[in-house]
């Protein structure tokens, strides 16, 4: 039918593509335009205690929500800012933002509320990248402890050697490293090995296949178990209800984020939560 309908209207499939650039274009002119006023803002999920249920510290996450209101997700709009370059510019505003949270946190009275950020490859590899983390920590004076850059297994295609002597670099300013994603890319056990990694973060399509009937946590579970050999901490990302908390505690996966725990939510919303859970607590 599609077909019949379609006839005599010329669309090959050049003129298809151009709109897709074209389209592509705008949202890139639209984010410089949102990132050069200041539009962008970051949105803090919290990192739970599968046990205990204690807040541990949060992963900042990237928003843009554009002036007529809508929110466009970061996976749509990060693969544009990296081709263009524009993710560097916007990755170290992310790192400064989410430095300067943590420093407001702490001087809260969350001393040791920890802070994840992701950190894209571009900007990873970006010759400047360390030299820029050592100035946001200068100024923004965050316990480096604290403080945890989310790299995907990406980084270290065709750059395994380099990538490996960057994290080591990292790390020894003090600051942790996680894998995120972990499962979903180029998941091999001899990279695992070569980048010397604090953290494994189970990609949230493991974790929604548990049921909470037993069969269905293949690779959580395998990745939980090599967390284990390794010596890595392993985090579960989108644990959306009871049955996946406690599946997950019974195969030794102990952190966990995710919607049962809370939303990424704006700073003050996030200050907001922390304070009402601190009363919870203290009744
Ligand atoms: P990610 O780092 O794996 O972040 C986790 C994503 O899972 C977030 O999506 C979060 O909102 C979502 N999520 C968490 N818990 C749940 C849950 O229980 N259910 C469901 N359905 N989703 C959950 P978001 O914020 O859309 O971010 C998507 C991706 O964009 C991130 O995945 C990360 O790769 C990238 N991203 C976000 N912010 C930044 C940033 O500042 N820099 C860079 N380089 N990448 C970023
Ligand atoms: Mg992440
Ligand atoms: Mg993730
Ligand atoms: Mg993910």
């Amino acid at each position: 039918q599609a077909k019949v309908l379609n006839r005599g209207r010329a669309t090959p499939f050049s003129a298809d593509l151009s709109e897709a650039a074209r389209a592509r274009i705008h949202l890139l002119t639209d984010l410089r335009a949102a990132f050069s006023a200041e539009r962008l803002f970051l949105a803090y999920q919290p990192q739970v205690d599968l046990i205990s249920g204690k807040v541990l510290g949060a992963e900042a996450l990237l928003r843009w929500q554009t002036q007529e209101g809508h929110s466009i997700p970061p996976d749509r709009f990060i693969p544009l800012a990296e081709q263009s370059g524009l993710m560097i510019p916007i990755g170290e505003w992310v790192l400064r933002t989410a430095c300067r949270q943590l420093r407001h946190l702490a001087d809260l009275g969350y001393p040791d509320f920890r802070m994840a950020i992701n950190v894209s490859h571009t900007q990873f590899r970006e010759p400047g990248f360390v030299p820029m983390l050592e100035r946001v920590l200068e100024d923004c004076r965050v316990n480096v402890e604290l403080l945890e850059l989310e790299l995907t297994e990406s980084v270290a295609i065709g750059h395994i050697d380099s990538t490996a002597a960057k994290i080591a670099e990292i790390r020894d300013m003090g600051i942790s490293l996680a894998l995120d994603d972990f499962g979903t890319g180029y998941s091999s056990l001899s990279i695992l090995k070569q980048l010397k990694v604090d953290r494994l973060k189970i990609d949230r399509s493991f974790i929604s296949e548990i049921d909470g009937r037993g069969d269905n946590s293949g690779i959580a579970e395998l990745v939980i178990a090599l967390g284990r050999q390794l010596d890595l901490i392993t985090i579960a990302e989108g644990v959306e209800n009871e049955a996946q908390r406690s599946h997950l505690l019974q195969l030794g996966c102990k952190e966990g984020q995710g919607f049962l725990f809370a939303r990424p939510m704006p700073a003050t919303e996030l200050e907001t939560w922390l304070t009402a859970r601190d009363n919870l607590d203290a009744v």
